[in-house]
């Protein structure tokens, strides 16, 4: 594993899905590379490939060519056990919906990564405790998500995707469903943790605006990067 490559890098990505009996491609030839403790936007309209991208960056499911590396390493040269091992320890993932356990607390969600990876409870909520003081949580630690604001929810999902320091957050429109102003200063914060802790973002968003603040931008267009 390198040190100075990018965190991520996607190399010639194809995706095509088969629907009853016809080839639908979705990605069409992506190249990327998001440097370490970089922040990149995608934007693009709605059925352009933004998710597919993002999926297949985290892993999560495999190109039908080309080939996805993180912090170095092929995923496609490791077992499912593997990936799940190296994409648990690398990457961080939001979501457009906050998709946190509702019987759990803030804490409780925001320490799972942690427990995954098997840290003791104890050192696992306190950490949990430290990133939820970074989103501005700390008197909401034992609310339950529905006890929360649509915009704390997002925060604590940030502060579950940080956790486990991972070198790059995968955030699928994190802004999404929320109001003009929240959805601002929700993305002012990730970019500030982005910048102070080093950790590296691919940002997908609606929004011109938003993605004019990242260190790049680019468009997806047709499954292609334009
Ligand atoms: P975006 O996130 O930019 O809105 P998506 O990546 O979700 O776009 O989808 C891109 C295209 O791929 C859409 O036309 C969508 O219908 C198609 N697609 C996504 N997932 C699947 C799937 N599992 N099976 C078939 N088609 C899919
Ligand atoms: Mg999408």
């Amino acid at each position: 594993m390198s040190d100075a490559g990018p965190v991520l890098r996607a190399e010639g990505l194809h995706k095509r899905y088969t629907e009853g009996g016809l080839d639908v491609p979705v990605l069409q030839g992506v190249d990327l590379a998001v440097p370490r403790g970089r922040t990149l936007a995608i934007v693009g309209a709605s059925g352009s490939g933004k998710s597919t991208l993002l999926h297949l960056l985290g892993g999560l499911d495999t190109p039908t060519e080309g080939r996805v590396t993180l912090l170095g390493r092929d995923f496609a040269s490791l077992d499912a056990a593997g990936q799940g091992a190296w994409r648990n320890r690398h990457l961080g993932f939001v979501y457009q919906f906050h998709h946190l356990l509702p019987e759990f607390t803030a804490l409780d969600n925001v320490a799972m990564p942690l427990r995954i990876r098997r840290q003791p409870a104890e050192a696992a909520r306190a950490r949990a405790r430290e990133v939820l003081g970074w989103v501005g949580l700390a008197e909401r630690v034992l609310h339950r998500p529905a006890q929360l604001s649509g915009g704390e929810r997002q925060r604590v999902a940030i502060a579950r995707a940080l956790a486990g320091a991972p070198a790059c957050v995968l955030a699928d429109e994190p802004t999404g469903n929320l109001d003009r102003g929240t959805a601002d200063g929700v993305f002012a914060l990730m970019l500030e943790l982005a910048q102070r802790e080093g950790t590296a973002f691919v940002l997908v968003t609606h929004d011109a605006t938003l993605a004019s603040r990242c260190d790049e931008a680019r468009q997806m267009s047709s499954g292609r990067l334009v």
